[in-house]
């Protein structure tokens, strides 16, 4: 039977013609179909995927160069574009969409050989943290199937965590891969804003949205990032910067300079097996030769606030394409008028998550409250930048849960937004500065559920992110003592 524990594995089982990729993915096809009650998948590209494998294996043998990610399978949150296949952001206002044109980090996919396998469930337009704002239904938790993955890249989370591909794309605007990474047990990394280009990523908060990867080890994660990185003519705000060779350059014997956050370690949401755990590993860093300070932090609880208030204002914008008119659902019921009309395709296209947050983010941007809410927002945002800046004056990371409590029982949180809003309290600071994060499965708490320690670097500092991130999955996990 075939069993997928790495890409360098994979590859070196299709050279020494012990698989195919044809076998590979009739593989995760079965176990797709096994599955199918964890609503991790919208869509399967059965066929597709089976078609391109048999290429791939008549390319390889005979003999010709293969690409980077060659046989690759992979999952797509379904907010990213493939051109020709159906993209929605799990609502009923894209609903029969198709996209034109692949986005930047599917083409790049696509030029090294990988297989797409299919579209994944995910919250509607992003938003949520528990992929139950989803107009396909909600996602289970393959560990405990009364708990939620986590969102809002719950599918794309679990369609690694049950084994479903090998490397999945979500996006991560506040949290979404970092923490259903951390509910899923498995690896979720969000690269620096401007990174991986943002081309035919559906925009929720276009200066906070960035492409995020989810996989078993470091290594394949390194491997993706460095393909899918680099300069794109269709998004200016991806960086010039040369992308290093993450993945030969993971090993070494530096010792690191570690903050961390007395503020969050000790704050009153969180679990004190987690913050009990996050401590021991402190403790076994300082040990092993690391350095680890406690660095304050007065702003934490305005972060969560802040977030949501920009976020919206920008959502409230992005959103206001989807009118019916240009492309998406359209209301059939005859309305001569124009307003009238947008209105009843909006109201019937949208959940009530992504109308709630239409609304706040009109409200806070509205001209009587712009200043008492966007304006201070922004100041927060800028205060926290700064911060964080003279924190990487002195150090090389910071270490954070990545979020406060493990899986939430599924219905728990949906009838109580700020509840579900206020758990993000650990992640959306990497959005807020555009710093990379990486969430990493080292625990395992007395619920038997996993939970992750959160690891932060400057921005565009990913290299020293998944160093330390190698050395920590190799030696300092304590869910496998
Ligand atoms: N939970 C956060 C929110 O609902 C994060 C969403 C995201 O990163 N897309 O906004």
């Amino acid at each position: 039977m075939f069993v997928f524990s790495s890409i360098e594995h994979y590859h070196a089982q299709l050279l020494e013609e012990k698989i195919t990729c044809c076998q590979a993915v009739e593989h995760f096809l079965q176990r797709i179909r096994e599955t199918a009650h964890l609503n991790a998948f919208i869509e399967v590209y059965a066929d597709e995927a089976l078609q391109t494998a048999s290429v791939l294996d008549k390319k390889r043998k005979a003999g010709k160069t293969i690409g980077k990610l060659h046989g690759v399978v992979i999952a797509l949150k379904d907010v990213i574009c493939h051109k020709d296949h159906p993209v929605s952001a799990s609502s009923n206002i894209l609903k029969n969409f198709s996209s034109v044109y692949s986005a930047t980090a599917v083409q790049k996919f696509l030029d090294e050989d990988a297989i797409i396998i299919g579209r994944c469930n995910c919250d509607e337009f992003a938003m949520g943290s528990t992929n139950e704002n989803s107009a396909y239904g909600k996602v289970l938790n393959a560990l405990d199937e009364t708990r939620v993955p986590g969102g809002s890249s719950g599918g794309s989370a679990v369609a690694v965590q049950a084994g479903l591909c090998m490397i999945s794309l979500g996006s991560d605007t506040g949290g979404s891969v970092r923490q259903p990474a951390d509910f899923c047990g498995i690896i979720g990394l969000k690269p620096t804003y401007g990174r991986i280009s943002r081309y035919g990523l559906i925009a929720y908060a276009s200066s906070f949205d960035q492409v995020g990867i989810f996989g078993n080890t470091i290594t394949d994660v390194a491997k993706v990032l460095e393909i899918i990185s680099g300069p794109d003519e269709f998004d200016s705000t991806v960086s010039q910067k040369e992308t290093p060779a993450y993945s030969s350059q993971l090993t070494g014997d530096k010792k690191f300079r570690f903050a961390y956050f007395d503020e969050a370690l000790n704050h009153p949401s969180i679990d004190p097996e987690i913050s009990s755990g996050i401590n021991g590993l402190i403790e076994q860093l300082k040990k092993d030769g690391h350095s680890a300070e406690p660095v304050k932090f007065d702003l934490l609880d305005f972060i969560v606030p802040a977030y949501y208030v920009l976020t919206t204002a920008e959502a409230s914008s992005n959103l206001s394409r989807y009118d019916g008119v240009k492309y998406g659902y359209r209301t059939g019921k005859s309305i001569t008028d124009l307003v009238e009309f947008y209105k009843q395709t909006r109201s019937e296209g949208f959940g009530k998550e992504v109308k709630r947050r239409i609304m706040l983010g009109t409200f806070v941007l509205s001209a009587g409250y712009y200043d008492a809410y966007f304006t201070r927002a922004q100041k927060v945002r800028r205060l926290l930048c700064d911060h964080v800046k003279k924190i990487f004056n002195n150090f090389d990371l910071m270490l954070l849960p990545t979020s406060p409590v493990t899986a939430f029982k599924v219905g728990e949180k949906i009838n109580d937004p700020i509840a579900m809003y206020l758990a993000d309290i650990y992640t959306v600071m990497a959005n807020l500065v555009g710093i990379p994060a990486i969430s990493l499965p080292l625990f395992k708490h007395s619920n038997n559920m996993p939970f992750s320690v959160q690891v932060m670097a400057n921005h565009f500092d990913e290299l020293t992110l998944l160093q330390v991130s190698s050395l920590m999955m190799g030696q300092y996990r304590q869910d496998q003592k």
